[in-house]
């Protein structure tokens, strides 16, 4: 699908043009997220990209309200905190993201499992992955 690199820059590239893309090993079938150029698992070299859904569940959140600059420069303080999770997507890794369209003042109205998909928000000059819940 892709001869770009298994780095963290060729998948904030795809981030950019909205692909939430994963690498999955050709020897074990191991999907990793965020990319990695060998397998964890069974240590192989060969692997290629693949673009998943975009659908997860919600695994564990937090809500930040003293997040890094360029948090803070997007508007996200003391008095307008956000919510950090780990996403369990459909193909089955999980990884940390912004989670959008939930209440991160009442922390407690979020719930574990909930369903969730995947979208990308220009934050400090690059595209963050921000999954929000499905049908909103
Ligand atoms: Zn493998």
């Amino acid at each position: 699908m892709s001869d770009r690199p298994f780095t963290a820059a060729a998948f904030d590239q795809f981030l950019s043009e909205g692909k939430l893309m994963a690498s999955r090993c050709l020897t074990c079938g191991a999907v990793h997220l965020p990319p990695r150029a060998i397998c964890p698992t069974c240590f192989g070299e060969s692997l290629e990209w693949i673009e998943t859904m975009g659908r997860g569940a919600l695994a564990a959140y937090t809500a930040i309200a003293i997040g890094p600059a360029a948090m803070q420069a997007a508007g996200y303080t003391r008095e307008n905190p956000y919510v950090s999770g780990l996403v369990t997507l459909e193909e089955g890794p999980t990884i940390s993201a912004l989670i959008l369209g939930v209440d991160a003042r009442h922390p407690e109205s979020i719930r574990i499992g909930q369903p969730l998909v995947a979208g990308y928000e220009p934050i400090g000059g690059r595209t963050v992955l921000a999954f929000r819940p499905a049908g909103t």
